[in-house]
């Protein structure tokens, strides 16, 4: 291990706070990390500021964990301001790693979006019309926000990502590899996903397997579901056979489905459609 202390930066993108939750959640190792890094950034914990990382040298970061995608020009700044004062650049949960739940926006248009938020809205007050502009002139000046891009983007489609540490949020274990990976300068090839496995949920996880022969599906309330028994053999949809390990199989193992958050098995481009090619291959047709 190092003898200097590892210079950190935990950043969050456009995504929800559980992955920065997720590093708390590492419990008594967060003490660790506090006594084999300083953190310097880390807005939903530390009062770092953007100009502090300005300062910095290049490559003076040893580690940033990015997590969230890539949604409006702060984002982006940030990312490339990290990527630039970084020696490693690590795409940290499923929204940096692949853009996750805020990538899911990419199916709309950006008017509709504000359409939603802004306009068709219940939340908002009567007549109110305002969408949020780049630049407003107010009596005390002009006031400037982040401009919201046409898309989300996944980190390494802006920046150059080091290594992938997958999950909706990734499991405290993998906090705790990739840390210790850095700190121990024992370090995988450039471009590895960390902290998960090679294998798919399925293989790690203990329900019974049988023949499937699924006639029907269902939502998960409109059946009981028989607890020691594959979800989808029951006709509940799961992810598990399209889905990167090491999560600890901890939605069937709570009665929901994968919802596939590790993202695809190595050597696999499309998720979505090896899932649907398994699913299809349960059909009782
Ligand atoms: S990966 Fe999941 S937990 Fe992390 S920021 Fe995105 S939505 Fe939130
Ligand atoms: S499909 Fe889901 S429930 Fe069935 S074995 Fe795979 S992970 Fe488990
Ligand atoms: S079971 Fe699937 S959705 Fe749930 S945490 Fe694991 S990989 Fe993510």
């Amino acid at each position: 291990m190092a003898d200097k202390k590892l210079q950190i930066a935990i950043y969050w993108g456009a995504g929800c706070g559980g992955c920065d939750v997720a590093v708390l959640d590492t419990n008594e190792f967060i003490l660790d990390v506090a006594g084999l890094a300083d953190i310097r950034l880390w807005p939903i914990a530390v009062d770092g500021k953007y100009k502090d990382v300005e300062l910095m040298a290049d490559g003076e970061l040893d580690l940033t964990l990015y997590n969230g995608a890539v949604r409006n020009s702060e984002n982006e700044a940030i990312a490339k301001l990290l990527r630039q004062k970084s020696k490693i650049m690590v795409a940290f949960g499923s929204c940096a790693h692949m853009g996750g739940i805020p990538g899911l926006a990419n199916f709309c248009k950006k008017e509709e979006i504000y359409r939603t938020a802004y306009l068709d809205n219940p939340s908002i007050e009567s007549g109110n019309q305002a969408v949020p502009e780049p630049r407003t002139h107010v009596e005390a000046g002009e006031l400037e926000i982040p401009y919201f891009y046409k898309r989300v983007y996944k980190l390494d489609q802006v920046v150059k990502v080091d290594y992938y540490v997958p999950g909706c949020p990734p499991a405290p274990n993998q906090v705790k590899a990739v840390l210790l990976a850095v700190a121990s300068g024992k370090l995988p090839p450039l471009g590895s996903v960390v902290g998960a496995s090679d294998l798919a949920v399925c293989d790690e996880c203990e329900r019974k397997k049988n023949e499937k022969k699924v006639k029907k599906f269902y939502r998960p309330w409109q059946i009981i579901q028989d607890f020691d028994v594959c979800l989808l053999e029951q006709g509940i949809v799961c992810a598990g056979p399209a889905t990167r390990g090491g999560c600890g199989v901890r939605c069937p193992n709570t009665g929901v489905g994968c919802r596939g958050c590790y993202g695809p098995l190595p050597n696999v481009k499309d998720q979505g459609a090896k899932f649907l090619s398994a699913v299809a291959s349960v059909i009782d047709s």
